[in-house]
């Protein structure tokens, strides 16, 4: 009864994520959530393909994150970050240098990604701001990115399926690029960077960065690419005086078989966002990180102030869960762990590539995506049940069946995974 009625209440009041209150979703209730599965309100238990989005790498109730939590909040939950400054703040600040690429020095902390990508446009554009080059304030990206939902990460997602279609007009217009083809170096082929190295070439004047999800696309398609194209954009933002800002936000922490993306290519960024599975899914952080050379590029007017500050900046309980969840990802096998669930789902993906209705699969590191030839958008009012009775949790969007569990998923419960991903091909087929 209550759980009727709480459903209920929420069809009727409260939005979910790109969803109406008007014309509700289907909603499952969720109690509680203990390594990979999550436990529903009426009793059922899911595994969790998703990882709460990229981010629970380290599964749910975690003790180790359960107790930094805990020990966090007998010291200060938050505190204000204008004018203090706290030791989990110094901690995680440390360890994100000593993790990243070493010209990485300088660390702003948000509080989600989107306002990461806001921070680390800012940074760009301030940083040739204050040496005079007052035009260089627009950014060149790819068509099928996705940076986010507030207005200045908008105007850098895909302009067609980036989901803001709507705002077009009110968004500042920067500038666009094929999304890179090539998924392995072997198969290179310089035409793959041609109309890019074009913008940038003809445009570099009014170019303050070029902002790139690296190896990896999500949200805009769950498309892969390889690292020589990122190496050939490190150099042509050099040529060219761009900065090049990557957004690492669903990539970071091993994801994609490397701890950050941008290490297979073997280049650093200018700017580097963090995000998503920061604190291990526990609270929302993110970071972005810039170099010396950027931050002394700010200081150019003698000032050096960026212009952001949330309240909630730097919140002590968040950053303490973040050092912890670096500190277990650390200690782990975690290359191991992620190149077992990749060939895990090699495996057992690629029989679903000779059904009809599917047009690809791919795998990358513990990232494992069937795509169809046709949107999955019209079976919203039977497809989140279909799953849910498999016993997983799997939120297929637009034409792509996808699934980044935790690290920490056992075989038999990843085979559930991929033989539920069957069923709803299967099922998607009658
Ligand atoms: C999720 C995501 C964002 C936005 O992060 P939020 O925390 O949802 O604001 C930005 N960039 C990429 C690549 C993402 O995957």
């Amino acid at each position: 009864m209550k759980q009727t009625e709480n459903l209920e209440f929420d069809a009727k009041h409260i939005w979910h994520p790109y969803s109406s209150v008007t014309n509700p979703p289907i909603i499952h209730q969720v109690i509680s959530a203990d390594g990979v599965r999550l436990t529903l309100a009426d009793g059922r238990t899911i595994i969790d393909g998703m990882s709460s989005w990229w981010s629970a790498i380290h599964g749910y109730n975690h003790p180790r994150l359960n107790q930094a939590a805990k020990q966090q909040i007998d010291q200060m939950s938050h505190v204000m970050f204008g004018g203090l400054t706290h030791q989990p703040a110094i901690d995680l600040a440390r360890k994100l240098i000593d993790i990243t690429a070493q010209p990485l020095q300088k660390v702003f902390f948000t509080d989600s990604g989107s306002i990461a990508v806001e921070v680390a446009i800012k940074m760009a554009i301030q940083h040739w701001f204050a040496q005079g080059q007052t035009t260089k304030q627009r950014l060149l990206t790819v068509y099928n990115g996705y940076h986010g939902d507030t207005f200045g990460a908008m105007a850098v997602c895909d302009p067609i399926n980036g989901m803001h279609s709507m705002f077009e007009s009110i968004l500042p217009k920067h500038l666009f690029a094929p999304a890179p083809t090539c998924v392995n170096d072997e198969d290179w082929q310089d035409s793959d960077i041609a109309e890019f190295r074009q913008l940038i070439s003809e445009n570099h004047n009014e170019l303050a960065a070029v902002i790139l999800e690296p190896i990896v696309q999500n949200t805009g398609g769950i498309r892969f690419y390889c690292p020589e194209y990122l190496r050939q954009v490190r150099t042509l933002c050099d040529e060219h005086d761009v900065l090049l800002i990557l957004d690492e936000i669903a990539t970071n922490f091993g994801r994609t078989g490397t701890l950050f993306a941008y290490e297979q290519a073997n280049i650093c960024p200018d700017i580097l966002c963090l995000g998503k599975a920061l604190t291990g899914g526990y609270m929302t952080l993110a970071a972005t990180l810039c170099t010396d050379k950027v931050a002394q590029g700010i200081a150019a007017d003698g000032s050096g102030i960026l212009m952001h500050g949330p309240t909630f900046m730097a919140n002590p309980l968040a950053c303490r869960v973040a050092c912890e969840s670096i500190d277990i990802l650390l200690e782990s096998d975690w290359q191991q762990k992620v190149q077992t669930i990749e060939q895990q789902l090699v495996a057992e993906l690629a029989p679903y590539k000779s059904q009809d209705l599917v047009k690809d699969i791919r795998v990358k590191g513990a990232i494992g995506v069937v795509e169809l030839h046709n949107p999955i958008d019209g079976q919203m009012d039977w497809l989140p049940k279909f799953i849910v009775d498999q016993g997983v949790w799997i939120r297929p969007f637009r034409n792509l069946i996808y699934i980044m569990p935790p690290f920490i998923i056992e075989s038999v419960d990843l085979t559930q995974l991929t033989v539920a991903i069957g069923n709803i091909i299967n099922r998607l087929s009658r």
